[in-house]
């Protein structure tokens, strides 16, 4: 017979308030809260993180602050901490300790994103931070959507709408055969690899149309469509306001006004670079956006949001919510047809649960106010721009082309793949960058990506110093 007395305790212990294990939680964040600032530390070798993981799981458990101990002494210091402000690859996170403290809120609160009628106040905030976006971006009043984990599945979420959208029309014109024939989207080559990734998902092609300089642009799209044999399988157009591997904004008006000629989807992938709308200094770049039928940003890049984080707008929402939203018996409570407000965020993506991940930006603007956001943009552009005149003024070194928003492309004149790799790999083993190469043109050249306010130039520097 199972003894159910210690069973039962062994079944609550976990669910027990402990004091103790709240007050060492909370130790660990508010130490790395209060580091002046974030260490980048050092990636991993897997023996190691091997070694130190190895038996860990077992049937009795382990005392908690032995393995908090081992977590912030050993295993942390093999995350790279995207935080940091000498973190200069991909895209760097830099999360106000506001929005950090007010995702423990959002863990600690189990709330549950998906409807209306579970989570009505968390909804209606996010809906606020959304719609400073959308206004932001001029879309219409009724435009809304969702927070979704990333860039990527706001971008396929997108897509599908797009296609479903694309799919009906072609069969009301044409028949029900028509669910069968290829559909194609319209993109640059600087496109991002989640659209490359959506195209394959959702099983349509993709157009990449030729470009003068990288940039997309109505005429372009004009040509390509004048041409193309089938132009009415062209169900949407991708522009990329900040493309993430140079931050080239494509000429959303053009592309837009087109689009809008010709019943095309005109998706917008400001992953990235969609934050640049609240620096006035670089906003006239994005006229056309209110044009989109749907737009992404993402908060957790140059919005400040901690991971994962990314906005999905849609001009028209309702359309979205006819094509993502779920039917179930045990899901009809969720809808109510009798007309009162009713916003449930499962409706806008692909998925069903979801975190309130917006919560933590939503905290942070209401705490900070709008103009800290664009001060914190502007001071990222600003830097850039800093940065560009000393390449531009470095002998040895060339600018690629002149940064739009907060990336950079230089050579450093004779270079190979192997002299950037080298030169990373040093100013990483002194914690003075975290740097990576990219590609150029079919080249290997020096990139840099800044978005933390507490990146100063001087720390740009001391990784210049040493291409000399
Ligand atoms: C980062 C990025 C994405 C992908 O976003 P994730 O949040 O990493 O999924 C998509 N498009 C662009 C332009 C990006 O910069």
């Amino acid at each position: 017979m199972l003894d159910t007395n210690l069973n039962s305790h062994s079944a609550q212990r976990m669910h027990a308030v402990d004091e103790d294990l709240t007050q060492l939680i909370l130790g660990h964040v508010a130490r790395r809260l209060s580091s002046a600032e974030t260490p980048l530390d050092f990636p991993g070798q897997k023996s190691t993180v091997d070694a130190l993981l190895d038996g860990l799981v077992t049937s009795a458990g382990l005392p908690a602050d032995q393995v908090m101990r081992m977590y912030e002494d050993h295993l942390s210091k093999t995350v790279l901490s995207a935080d940091s402000p000498r973190f200069f690859a991909f895209i760097p996170s830099a999360p106000t300790k506001a929005a950090l403290l007010f995702d423990m809120v959002v863990s600690a609160a189990s709330l549950q994103g998906i409807s209306w009628l579970e989570a009505a106040g968390a909804v209606a905030a996010e809906n606020q931070a959304l719609r400073w976006i959308s206004d932001a971006a001029g879309l219409p009043a009724q435009s809304g959507g969702v927070f979704v984990s990333g860039g990527s599945a706001a971008n396929l979420s997108a897509l599908i709408v797009a296609r479903d959208v694309a799919r009906r029309r072609l069969v009301a014109r044409d028949g029900d055969d028509a669910r069968f024939r290829r559909l194609r989207i319209a993109v640059s080559d600087q496109v991002h690899s989640s659209i490359k990734n959506t195209a394959s998902i959702i099983d349509v092609d993709l157009l990449v149309i030729d470009t003068d300089d990288h940039r997309l642009t109505g005429k372009a799209l004009a040509a390509a469509l004048a041409r193309d044999a089938e132009p009415e399988t062209i169900v949407a157009v991708v522009a990329t306001s900040g493309t993430t591997n140079a931050g080239i904004i494509d000429d959303l008006r053009g592309i837009g006004t087109l689009a809008r000629e010709r019943d095309i989807w005109f998706h917008i992938d400001g992953a990235y670079g969609g934050a640049g709308l609240f620096a006035p200094t670089v906003r006239p770049l994005y006229d056309g956006i209110e044009l989109a039928d749907s737009f992404i940003v993402d908060p957790h890049k140059w919005l400040f949001a901690p991971f994962d984080c990314a906005a999905l707008l849609y001009r028209d929402p309702q359309i979205a919510k006819s094509v993502h939203t779920q039917h179930a018996g045990y899901l009809d409570a969720l809808h109510h047809d009798d007309g009162s407000y009713e916003w449930n965020p499962t409706d806008y993506a692909y998925h069903l649960t979801r975190r309130a991940r917006g919560l933590p930006l939503w905290f942070s603007l209401v705490v900070n106010g709008t103009q800290a956001y664009t001060d914190a943009i502007e001071s990222g552009i600003e830097l850039t721009r800093q940065v560009a005149d000393l390449i531009r003024q470095a002998p040895h070194l060339e600018l690629l082309r002149d940064p739009t928003l907060s990336v950079v492309l230089f050579r450093r004149i004779g270079w190979t793949a192997a002299d950037y790799d080298e030169w990373a790999a040093g100013l990483l083993a002194d914690q003075t960058a975290f740097i990576t190469s990219t590609t150029w043109e079919g080249e290997t050249v020096g990139r840099y990506a800044f978005l933390h306010p507490a990146t100063t130039l001087q720390m740009v520097r001391d990784t210049l110093d040493r291409t000399a």
